[in-house]
């Protein structure tokens, strides 16, 4: 007898170690959660054969939830699911409470099966020992239960498996919770609550799966907020970051019915969308979106803030069926938008692809433009506003593209900025027109126009500085035009370097003044030495009394501040006499004379000689070529 008790006492163990080595290499391997534990149970019910085995999971609100109970029927377990833990429920319920082991072994007429044990009895149980799951740091987690079918106690070999499974028990729901804590760390965007861009990756393709077995369409609404940098770098990161979650509040409310909603960068969002009926629901949430976020913004501190937001739509099956592409083709859409103006919303159309490439060989055709030898420069005189004598003149770009000739630099330039070229096309001008001038009487000025991009991202600064060395050229004659837009890019930056250029003894001036959106917070920022009257304005003023009163208002601008006025466009005697009325200091336009090569100046510069004849010889040609852009 008791050599027969050994050897099965030493089988219990045997087996419980088995157990443990296929339960830890299950967990290991990553196997779901509900999986190990539908494992565990079948092995520990052929250990303890009269036992029927449950595990539950406790949750963190204190309710039950079933993990595996293979020999229970699914409706048992369903029933149990979301029911509160409490002093009187069942043997599970009530040993997640309590914290200790419960052992019922009659349920017909325990109390604490009162309301629970039809269900039970109907299937013929009629005891249930449940003891409690507790984390390392002592809290219930879950309840083990073994089920018997006559009114018993357990045995102590089946107290000896639980007691061993219950451990493992342990081992598997920590392993799982810390695993979904990792899942959520990457899955979540920390500042917005969104998901993330790893998020977005791991439920697409279910998405999709479901919308193509359903017949539905799928939109992916790619979100990106109007001048963000601009806000990041005026208001500094706090605000910056208050202003995404205002963001994430309204895309939130807006789109509570979407699939997903994502962070992707800085201040780009995505939101997965199925119809649900039809596609015109896409234009709905577009429109709807881009209403909630064109608004007025109340920020934690009280400060308020305007801004908008550009959206781009690319929708499953029609433009795309897999994330990649269809990311891509929302934010061509998103593109368009924003170069149409920004804050609204576009389709992707594969239209869109191809203007795109058009636009990217334009980009790679301006960035080999400077080593092509297809840039020149061009002059146009700057003149006493009394005596019409030039003062100076502007250096002004021209590109002749070998395939569509002469292109406007209003055209050029902007994709120069989008693709870098920008940079080595300033320091051309730089150089050539400081070339120029250093052959010019001393008196004449040289103002070269200058793109934020490059007053921000290069050292321009110190290009200056060298240029004017290696040309000769005293600091003083030389001017900077820059336009407001500037101030929006970086305005701390672009300070910087302002300042610095006056340092050197460059003047600065301040282009296209009246048509940007706070010209005179501008003017208060930085002491520019000459204000230029956007052409729009001259154009105007002979027959609009408003547009010659906003002319005027800025003469007394400038006299107030000390600073001279250049009237730019000035074509007709008309405008001149009225200007010269006005008290205006300086002129440009047609009426004194056009954007030309340096040689049809030369009673200006007085440089004639053998480039004299050269110059007057190809001038006509040049300004005839020329002239398609002016
Ligand atoms: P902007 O600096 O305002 O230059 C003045 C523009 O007005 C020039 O156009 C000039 O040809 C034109 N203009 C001059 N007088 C008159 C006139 O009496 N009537 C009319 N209707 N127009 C007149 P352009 O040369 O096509 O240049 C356009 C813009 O391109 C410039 O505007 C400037 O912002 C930019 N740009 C030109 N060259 C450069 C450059 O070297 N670097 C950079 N970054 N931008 C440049
Ligand atoms: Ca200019
Ligand atoms: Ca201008």
């Amino acid at each position: 007898m008791g050599v027969k008790n050994k050897v099965r006492s030493r089988t219990v163990g045997d087996r419980l170690k088995d157990l443990q080595h296929e339960i830890l290499i299950a967990i290991a391997s990553g196997k779901p959660l509900a999986d190990v534990m539908a494992l565990l149970c079948a092995r520990a019910e052929k250990i303890a054969p009269k036992a029927i085995c449950s595990i539950i999971r406790v949750d963190s609100t204190g309710r039950l939830r079933p993990l595996a109970a293979p020999s229970l029927p699914q409706a048992y377990s369903d029933a149990i699911d979301g029911a509160a833990i409490g002093p009187m429920v069942g043997s599970c319920g009530t040993a997640a409470y309590l914290g200790e082991p419960v052992e019922v072994t009659n349920i017909k007429t325990d109390p604490r099966w009162e309301d629970y044990k039809e269900a039970a009895l109907a299937l013929g149980f009629k005891a249930c020992w449940s003891s409690p799951i507790k984390s390392h740091d002592d809290r219930v987690i879950g309840t083990f239960a073994f089920y018997f079918r006559t009114a018993r106690r357990a045995n102590q070999t089946e107290k000896r498996i639980v007691a061993h499974c219950a451990h493992l028990c342990t081992l598997a729901i920590e392993h799982w919770a810390a695993q979904n804590r990792i899942r959520r760390l990457a899955f979540t965007d920390a500042l917005t609550g969104l998901g993330s861009r790893a998020l977005l990756a791991e439920k697409f393709p279910e998405i999709l799966k479901h919308a193509s077995e359903t017949g539905k369409e799928v939109a992916l609404f790619y979100v990106d907020i109007d001048g963000f940098r601009a806000i990041n770098a005026v208001q500094g990161h706090r605000v910056g970051d208050q202003l995404l979650r205002a963001i994430t509040q309204r895309i939130r409310s807006v789109a509570a019915s979407a699939e997903l909603g994502a962070r992707l960068g800085a201040d780009e969002f995505l939101v997965v969308y199925t119809a649900r009926e039809s596609h015109s629901e896409f234009e709905v949430m577009a429109s709807a979106l881009a209403e909630a976020l064109r608004n007025r913004y109340v920020l934690e501190d009280g400060l308020e803030l305007k801004a908008a937001a550009s959206i781009g739509v690319a929708c499953f099956p029609n433009d795309g069926s897999d994330l990649d592409t269809l990311i891509s083709e929302a934010d061509t859409a998103l593109n368009q938008v924003k170069r149409a103006g920004r804050a609204g919303y576009a389709f992707y159309s594969p239209r869109m692809d191809a203007e795109k490439r058009a636009r990217q060989a334009f980009e790679r055709d301006v960035s080999v433009a400077v080593s092509a030898g297809q840039l020149s420069v061009l002059y146009q005189p700057q003149a006493d506003a009394h005596s019409c004598s030039v003062r100076g003149f502007e250096a002004l770009l021209r590109w002749k593209h070998p395939i569509h000739g002469f292109v406007s630099p209003d055209k050029f330039i902007p994709a120069a900025e989008a693709c870098g070229a920008i940079e080595g096309i300033g320091a051309f001008v730089l150089r050539e027109a400081l070339q120029h001038a250093a052959d010019w009487p001393k008196h004449l000025r040289v103002a070269v126009n200058v793109s934020p991009a490059q007053i921000i991202h290069a050292d321009f600064a110190e290009l200056v500085e060298r240029t004017l060395s290696e040309t000769g050229v005293d600091p003083r004659r030389l001017e900077i035009e820059v336009t407001e837009s500037l101030f929006i890019f970086d305005e701390k930056a672009a300070l910087k370097t302002l300042e610095r250029l006056k340092a050197l003894g460059v003047s600065v001036a301040m282009d296209d003044f009246g048509t940007g959106y706070s010209s005179l917070r501008t003017l208060r920022s930085f002491p520019f030495d000459r204000i230029k009257i956007d052409r729009s304005f001259i154009f105007d003023m002979v027959a609009n009394a408003d547009a010659a009163a906003i002319v005027n208002s800025i003469m007394g601008l400038g006299r107030a501040l000390g600073r001279p006025v250049v009237a730019e466009g000035v074509e007709t005697k008309e405008q001149l006499e009225l200007l010269q009325l006005q008290g205006c200091n300086e002129v440009q336009g047609y009426l004194i004379g056009k954007p030309l090569p340096i040689e049809a100046y030369s009673h200006v510069t007085g440089l004639s000689g053998a480039s004299g004849k050269q110059a007057a010889e190809a001038t006509p040609s040049l300004a005839a070529g020329y002239s398609a852009v002016v």
